[in-house]
């Protein structure tokens, strides 16, 4: 978050900008009060069922229409294992067991400036891999094999995690052995909505 107060949320003098604490930072002229641009921390996964990957297609912008790892933003209280389980419940209804972290990505705004940092876990189902709904920020929800993965991804993190496991994954595709039997799995449509 790069936004500032013009006025102290404590006792609504003006702030001005001061060196605090080895860095300039807004500073409330009346009562000292500093502001701290705290990280902003998101966790998303990497779900993956059958050699597939959980893949969530955005209705909303940064990046609508494209393509993206499920997850979001922490809430203060939470632990990012909790935070992301809490998303794939609302997102696509999903139980999911989270594993081990992945990587670590700096999360940036429109400006290319730094404002917190992406936690990225492995995942897979803890029950069904049925997609039951997706979630009103969602357009589709869907699990990809490797050689299926849309080419509109959403962040350079999903690139970046989807193009180590499709080379960490084994091709199913023309070197005759059979695809694994993952049920009724398909994409949600529209009409979910
Ligand atoms: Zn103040």
């Amino acid at each position: 978050m790069s936004g500032k107060f013009r006025y102290c949320p404590y006792c609504t003098g003006p702030i001005v900008e001061e060196v605090r604490f080895n860095a300039v930072r807004p500073v409330c002229s009346a009562c000292g009060f500093v502001q701290f641009h705290d990280p902003k921390v998101a966790v998303i996964a990497l779900v993956e069922h059958c050699s597939r990957v959980l893949l969530i297609q955005r209705a909303v912008d940064p990046a609508k229409g494209k393509w993206s790892l499920p997850g979001g933003y922490m809430d203060a209280g939470e632990m990012p294992q909790g935070a992301l389980m809490r998303e794939l419940q609302e997102e696509v209804g999903l139980s999911v067991k989270i594993g081990e972290l992945i990587e670590i990505f700096p999360m940036v705004n429109y400006d290319e400036e730094r404002i917190g940092i992406v936690l990225a876990f492995e995942g897979e189902p803890s029950g069904s891999p049925d997609i039951p709904f997706v979630a009103d920020d969602a357009q589709d929800a869907g699990w990809f094999l490797p050689d299926e993965i849309p080419s509109e991804l959403a962040f350079e993190s999903t690139e970046t995690l989807l193009d180590s496991w499709k080379s960490s994954s084994p091709v199913w595709s023309g070197d005759g052995r059979q695809e694994p039997d993952v049920g009724n799995i398909s994409h949600i449509e529209q009409d979910y909505k």
